[in-house]
């Protein structure tokens, strides 16, 4: 017998916050419903199956004014893998100067997404 349930969520793709309803049977999305456009439903979908988050840090960071370099992933990473992403961010020194976009660290664990500097540092 299948097993239905359903979720309420609030789309966070733009400010108008519209309160999704979605379905869900034996773990797949059958039906989004309060989207005001195909974005929610796309949204509500991945949120559901495969949440996914953007990653801010911080980074050691050597020869600049500042002892931590705030960084960022140029795109989401899946929301199981982040702690295991700022627990690596850890063992990362940068090097000053550093301009913000600069690679930080490459590929993080595998998932295909670099972590860059969100700021410049210059050295000093
Ligand atoms: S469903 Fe569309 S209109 Fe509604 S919050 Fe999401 S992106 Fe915005």
């Amino acid at each position: 017998m299948d097993k239905v349930q359903t979720k309420i969520l609030n789309c966070i793709m733009c400010p108008m916050g519209c309160e999704l309803t979605a379905t869900m049977e034996d773990g797949v999305v059958t039906s989004v419903k309060g989207n005001s456009c195909p974005r929610g439903e796309k949204y509500a979908k991945d949120e559901l199956t495969n949440p996914m988050r953007m990653l801010t840090s911080t980074v050691r960071i050597e020869g600049a004014a500042l002892h931590l370099l705030p960084v960022v992933s140029k795109s989401t990473l899946p929301k199981g893998k982040i702690l295991e992403c700022a627990e690596a961010l850890r063992e990362i020194k940068a090097k000053a100067p550093v301009k913000v976009g600069d690679v930080i660290a490459p590929n993080i664990l595998g998932l295909g997404v670099d972590i860059v500097a969100s700021r410049d540092m210059a050295a000093v």
